[in-house]
């Protein structure tokens, strides 16, 4: 059954015969090319301090093979941004899934995390000649960048907290102080820092304090201490550095927007960057779900003279596994439709809903997998060990479950509580009246 033919029912009127041929040719490029080039990365890029210096050469290859089929720039979404391929954010959460199922299908058509977040704050709030130095490689896939938030020394799930200095002086600006997790700092190409600072700190406004400017990698003054691993796995030649800014000096004309306008420039970053996430975690759940199935069908591993497959509780994982991967699909679904309908701003809630659902859904999903393999499901023998560990981060990284839930909590709450209390008070008191009305006692109630 082609990925065309697989699109659920609910999404299928919004989604174009464009898009549908390109799925159905992402689908053919990741199973047969992607999938099968993973190995050839991981030799390419060999052993030791070498794979930090590395572009390992089959995603140039493949990169050359995906802008021949059209498969380049698929995320921005034609309603917002004039630089993308033309899909809406719906059609490109179908192709995100597919490309989800390979560690090299997203940079292979330039739609790997970082960058498109940092494409997009570039497109959406960069001027011209921010554009024209960075927005047009990045797009034409000749760099890759970073984008500078999380510090060590604060809490950075309050975005309040980050306290790394932006200092005007003349015409510069002035950073000082330390960033980690800057996901894709290791790589050789990459070129760019989006760094997120304070230019006002004692503003009485705290979300006017922060300011966003970019910051050429290399600069006199930048220290990349280490690169943090995940779970033993250090993601090379990606990376997620920790850095350090001591007066490092730039031109006041790398301010994205203007100062105080940090704020605004994450939000509108992180929307569509979400979704882009979870559906490529979708994907990840559909790859955990065929390992799994052909674990369980293994004639060669049998326990007790049986297929794991004639386990009844075997058949729950998969029967569950479907149930989930589906349902949480719709989620993601419903909220890139709700984006394509308004902005990420008019799709909070749904954005939210799959921020948290997703991750938690797959990563049980994977660990049926893992389960089934026994002690192979957590070595590097499949790929379920790295997937675990990759969809793990997401319950922390772009904000940690338990924030993206006090804030659901917090506007559903306030959103509804007037509304439910004036329901529930008219319908007690119907019933009262009823009640009397039919001749009985009223409960006047609780
Ligand atoms: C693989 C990976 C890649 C990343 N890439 C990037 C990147 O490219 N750029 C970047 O800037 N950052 C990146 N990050 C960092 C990530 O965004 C932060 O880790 C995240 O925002 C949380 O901040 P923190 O680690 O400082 O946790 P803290 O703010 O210290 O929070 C710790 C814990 O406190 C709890 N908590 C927080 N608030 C609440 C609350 N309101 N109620 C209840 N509990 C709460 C949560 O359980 C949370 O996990 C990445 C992280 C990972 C793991």
């Amino acid at each position: 059954m082609s990925a065309s033919s697989r699109i659920p029912v609910i999404a299928q009127p919004f989604v174009s015969d464009r898009a549908k041929k390109t799925l159905d040719l992402i689908e053919e490029f990741v199973e047969k090319e992607c999938i099968p080039a993973e190995g050839v990365f991981s030799a390419q890029l060999g052993e030791g301090e070498k794979r930090w210096k590395t572009n390992p050469p089959v995603v140039e290859s493949l990169k050359e093979k995906a802008k021949k089929l059209g498969l380049w720039n698929l995320f921005l979404a034609k309603a917002h941004y004039s630089q993308g391929a033309g899909f809406t954010n719906l059609e490109y959460g179908l192709m995100a899934e597919i490309l989800g199922k390979s560690k090299l299908g997203p940079e292979a058509t330039n739609t790997a995390a970082p960058d498109t977040g940092n494409m997009e704050v570039l497109a959406k709030y960069g001027n011209d000649a921010q554009q024209r130095e960075w927005l047009t490689p990045l797009l034409e896939g000749k760099i890759r960048s970073a984008f500078l938030m999380t510090e060590p020394d604060i809490a950075s799930s309050d975005a309040t907290n980050i306290a790394l200095s932006i200092r005007r002086e003349g015409n510069e600006y002035v950073l000082n102080g330390s960033k980690w997790w800057a996901s894709g700092a290791g790589d050789p190409r990459c070129s760019i820092y989006i760094v997120m600072g304070k230019t006002d700190p004692t503003n009485s406004d705290p979300y006017k304090q922060q300011s966003v400017v970019l910051v050429p990698a290399g600069l006199p003054g930048i220290t990349v201490h280490r690169m943090m691993h995940v779970y033993g796995y250090d993601d090379a030649p990606h990376g997620h550095g920790h850095i350090s800014f001591k007066n490092v000096r730039v031109p006041v004309a790398n301010i994205v927007l203007g100062e105080g306008r940090g704020f605004e420039i994450i939000q509108g970053r992180l929307g569509p960057g979400r979704i882009h996430h979870c559906m490529r975690s979708i994907g990840a759940a559909e790859k955990a779900l065929e390992w799994l199935i052909a674990r369980i069908n293994d004639e060669n591993k049998k326990t007790f003279g049986q297929p794991l497959a004639s386990h009844g509780v075997i058949l729950e994982w998969i029967a569950k596994s479907r149930i989930e991967v589906d349902a949480a699909r719709l989620v993601v679904l419903n909220a890139a439709i709700k984006i394509d309908q308004g902005d990420a701003r008019a799709a909070l809630r749904e954005i939210a809903e799959a921020k948290v659902l997703v991750p938690q859904t797959v990563l049980t999903i994977i660990d049926r997998a893992v389960q089934a393999y026994g002690a192979a499901g957590v070595c590097q023998d499949t790929p379920l060990a790295y997937l675990w560990a990759g969809i793990r981060t997401l319950r922390i990284a772009d904000g940690p479950d338990e924030v993206h839930l006090q804030q659901l909590g917090r506007r559903e709450n306030k959103s509804r509580k007037d509304a439910v209390a004036a329901k529930l008070k008219f319908q007690i008191e119907e019933t009262d009246r009823l009640l009397t009305a039919a001749g009985f006692k009223a409960k006047a109630h609780l």
